[in-house]
């Protein structure tokens, strides 16, 4: 990361600041695009656009683009607290316990919130299975997906564009609605090309009653 690229931000419920690098210094790399939207691979991308704050007395939630810029400190600041408990976001992810922790605060009190974040808690379940293909979710992993997947299902009212109706037929896959989901997909007009191909991968694994997440190796 050069080091003319990072911005300081504060959490807009206490006075924590955040280093965030945008690091757009980023070489290409290989990336995985999965059935469940998720991309790995690119290391900006895993600086998720929810944070609890790291302050203990705090503890919030936040979305980053709540947070205010702060200007970067003069020297005269350089020992204040402050700024010695910078926080870099490099790398920052949210762990699945804050993430459903997340779900009972205020944060998510409106749709468009709890729709995020249970869309970070599908990608978060689906790690632990997305890049074993042999292993299966652990009984406990499983039902709390299920749920998750049922509740994102009914957030996901309104859908506009291919993505949503794409996304929301994957959610009914992977909770084994497979009929719900190839209705879905059937559904769907005006696709792109790549669009076309997600789809059709899609629904040929409902159409195999298939419901892990997997690698859309196509892409790659
Ligand atoms: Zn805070």
């Amino acid at each position: 990361m050069s080091p003319t690229n990072f911005k300081i931000i504060s959490c807009p419920h206490c006075e924590q600041l955040y280093e965030n690098a945008s690091n757009v210094s980023l070489s290409i790399r290989e990336e995985d695009y999965y059935s469940d939207g998720y991309v790995s691979s690119i290391s900006y991308l895993k600086i998720r656009s929810i944070l609890k704050c790291v302050n203990a007395a705090c503890g919030k939630i936040f979305n980053i683009n709540e947070a205010k810029e702060v200007p970067k400190m003069g020297l005269d600041e350089l020992f204040d607290p402050k700024w010695v408990n910078i926080f870099r976001l490099g790398g920052y992810e949210m762990e699945a316990e804050d993430l459903e922790a997340a779900l009972n605060s205020e944060y998510c009190k409106t749709a468009v919130n709890e729709k995020k974040v249970r869309t970070f808690l599908l990608w978060k379940y689906n790690n632990s299975i997305r890049k074993a293909v042999e292993t299966e979710f652990s009984p406990e992993i499983k039902q709390k997906a299920l749920a998750n997947g049922e509740k994102l299902i009914v957030l996901l009212d309104e859908l506009t564009i291919v993505q949503d109706y794409i996304f929301k037929a994957e959610l009914y896959r992977e909770c084994g609605q497979f009929d719900e989901c190839i209705n879905l997909l059937l559904a769907i007009k005006n696709e792109s090309g790549k669009e076309r191909i997600v789809k059709e991968k899609i629904f040929s694994a409902a159409k195999l009653k298939y419901d892990r997440v997997f690698c859309m190796a196509y892409f790659r």
